[in-house]
């Protein structure tokens, strides 16, 4: 039976793990065999990592590993479980020879379930996920709501001033619209001080990456 590769993805605080947690409940339901993978990242301080999330879920027995960002220790994993389902979080840290891995799998008829990040902050396409999205059989895009008008939002916006892609921890960034985000943009631009107001209307964000 052929494979298939699902690419879940949006801003920060979109619900993608939720949804990638989903997926991975009907697989077990349906009876696949199935392994977990999130990138092991050096000086990750996140509390939100795909392994305490799953831990008030039904999924506890699904086996959770994090690999190398060069996806080096996938085989030997999915070999040792003849995984027929494959779910892997913020797959935007991982490079790009994550591609060719899951084109692979799914010649082999395994079903890839891929959350990540679609955009870092700047607006550009992060890590593997825009070349992921091209191989994908099914995308699911998803939208955070903006953390000061509610509507839905698309950017994963950093409350403070560093051009590093990759920073990771959810208390720096906060979920904007496109609208939001030209107001508060224009003004940082013009040196005017806008994360105050932000950060204290994001201090009680949900926090759903
Ligand atoms: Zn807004």
């Amino acid at each position: 039976m052929a494979g298939t590769i699902t690419v879940i993805t949006g801003g920060m605080f979109s619900g993608k793990s939720e949804q990638l947690i989903h997926y991975v409940e009907q697989a077990i339901t349906a009876g696949y065999a199935t392994v977990i993978f999130y990138p092991h990242m050096a000086n990750r301080q996140s509390e939100r990592d795909i392994q305490r999330r799953i831990v008030n879920t039904s999924l506890t027995h699904v086996p959770v590993f994090a690999v190398d960002t060069q996806g080096l220790g996938f085989h030997d994993i999915v070999q040792k479980y003849q995984a027929d389902v494959i779910a892997i979080d913020e797959t935007q840290f991982f490079s790009r020879h994550i591609v060719d891995v899951v084109r692979v799998w799914r010649h082999q008829g395994r079903h890839v379930a891929i959350a990540g990040l679609d955009m870092d902050s700047n607006e550009n396409p992060f890590g593997p996920m825009g070349d992921l999205l091209c191989v994908a059989d099914n995308i699911i895009k998803l939208h955070a709501q903006c953390s000061l008008c509610h509507n839905p939002a698309m950017i994963s916006y950093r409350l403070n001033d560093s051009r590093e892609q990759v920073m990771v921890g959810e208390r720096n960034y906060t979920a904007l619209c496109l609208e939001c985000y030209d107001q508060l943009s224009s003004r940082r631009s013009q040196g005017g001080q806008n994360d105050g107001a932000v950060r204290e209307k994001t201090s009680n964000h949900s926090g759903l990456v």
